[in-house]
């Protein structure tokens, strides 16, 4: 098939209870049109998992530029926005969602405040603050001070620990982290009452993080259906719904809805082995790195050939972290300690006790741990990974060659390695996916071969 042809048949059966889930993406950039006629408060927010719910109880709208990037990569709209973010002179290697921003913000600003007409799904209205964190990559807080050059808008960044592997499951790393973080919050929550002159309302908070939990145990037990023979859910359709879950989930009642519909409609698929294809499943893969926004179809005709898409690395929930928080008094308190995760969470919640104490001997001795990075490879017994390595994100491309190895070597698992961007189209190559996925299906055959002979069960 060449890239221009489209698969005759849907080769994807979505998922119905994602449609809601997206749609409710459409309400978070209408609320931002509203805000321009209503006055309220508008936030632009980096995403970090802190902000959001402190920002809705204090009855402000948050919109999410790195999300609108992945939109206008989506639509197709982006280019002309890269182009004017390379003419204001930021360097082409920049974060792609970066660079989406930076040149809408000085088309904005051209405008004089105005939503550039070509903005795709209504547009972000121009911020009333700016909020950065510090999380993963030095393009959180820098790409939101760069800003300044365009909106009068104040800053504030939200600094998040983040202990390598090794001493994360110190003794007192967890608490340290969690105590750094409320001191965190504490001085935000003072900068937005001094900013707005209102209090914050903690009933409020109290509520949003309540469903914000809820919102990530339903996605969790989503996730562990997708082990199923034949994969219940394909990446496309958590793509489409995780844009819900991490940017509107203050929207609780709402999401909460869709994913609990979700995990009812993947746990019937499994009872009647009703696949995420409507072709036969013939190859299992995970997909490991951050998804080319600008090429979605290609995944329609990979599952032309049977590639099931059936986990990824990515947007993972967490652990779900099982503590009383009753006895906690403070909201703040109650949110961090609900919401913080830690590498030993994930060890109590996800693995026996044997397994657990094999990875943390791993990280003792190698600050690092194979057994978990390509654990959705073995629990979905994928039968290939598809790496996609990003120009313009280090972070979210730094591991993966590693994971390449160790899955080859554990596992005997192959990995197809893609080579592109998340936002820039013209880095990412679709007809030559589709001439190497044609070779990987033999070397995945081989593989299989390999891990027959090597006694692993798939
Ligand atoms: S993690 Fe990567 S994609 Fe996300 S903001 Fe940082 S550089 Fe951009």
């Amino acid at each position: 098939m060449t890239t221009s042809e489209k698969p005759k048949v849907k080769t994807i059966n979505r998922l119905k209870s994602m449609y809601a889930l997206r749609a409710e993406v459409d309400k978070m950039y209408a609320a931002g049109e509203d805000a321009t006629n209503t006055g309220k408060p508008v936030a632009w927010v980096m995403l970090g998992q802190w902000a959001e719910p402190i920002l809705t109880a204090m009855d402000v709208i948050s919109i999410y530029p790195e999300n609108y990037g992945s939109v206008c990569a989506a639509a197709g709209k982006a280019a002309p926005f890269l182009e004017a973010s390379d003419a204001e002179g930021f360097p082409s290697h920049v974060c792609g969602y970066a660079r989406n921003c930076f040149g809408y913000s000085a088309k904005m600003k051209e405008l004089g405040g105005a939503i550039p007409p070509s903005a795709p799904m209504g547009g972000m209205p121009a911020p009333t603050l700016l909020v950065a964190s510090s999380e993963i990559c030095d393009a959180r807080f820098k790409w939101f001070q760069a800003l300044g050059r365009y909106f009068n808008a104040p800053l504030g960044t939200i600094e998040s620990p983040y202990p390598g592997l090794k001493e994360s499951i110190e003794p007192g790393t967890d608490e340290r982290s969690v105590q750094f973080l409320i001191a965190q919050l504490r001085e935000f929550v003072t900068f937005l009452e001094q900013l707005l002159g209102r209090k914050m309302n903690w009933d409020k908070l109290d509520e949003v993080a309540r469903g914000l939990a809820g919102i990530n145990r339903l996605r969790w037990e989503i996730n562990r259906l997708r082990k199923a023979h034949p994969g219940p859910m394909h990446s496309k359709d958590l793509w489409s719904s995780i844009t819900a879950a991490f940017f509107r989930g203050s929207e609780s009642k709402a999401i909460l809805d869709g994913f609990q519909k979700m995990l009812e409609e993947v746990k019937q698929r499994v009872a009647s082995g009703e696949s995420a294809l409507n072709v036969p499943e013939k190859f299992r893969l995970s997909f490991d790195g951050l998804p080319p926004w600008h090429s979605l179809d290609i995944f329609d005709k990979l599952a032309a050939r049977g590639w099931n898409f059936v986990i990824e690395s990515n947007y993972r929930p967490y652990t779900p972290v099982n503590i009383d928080l009753s006895k906690f008094g403070d909201p703040l308190e109650r949110y961090v300690r609900e919401r913080f995760q830690s590498t030993n969470n994930t060890l109590e919640g996800e693995y026996t006790p044997e397994e657990a104490a094999a990875v943390r001997d791993e990280i003792t001795r190698t600050g690092n741990s194979t057994i978990l990075q390509i654990k959705h490879v073995r629990d979905c017994r994928c039968d290939g990974m598809v790496i996609h390595i990003l120009l313009s994100c280090r972070s979210a491309s730094l591991n993966l060659c590693a994971m390449q190895q160790k899955a080859v070597d554990l596992l005997k698992v192959p990995a197809l390695v893609l080579e592109g961007d998340m936002v820039n189209a013209s880095l990412f190559d679709p007809a030559d996916v589709l001439k190497k996925a044609e070779a990987f299906e033999e070397t995945m055959a081989y593989y299989k071969q390999m891990r027959k002979e090597a006694g692993i069960p798939w």
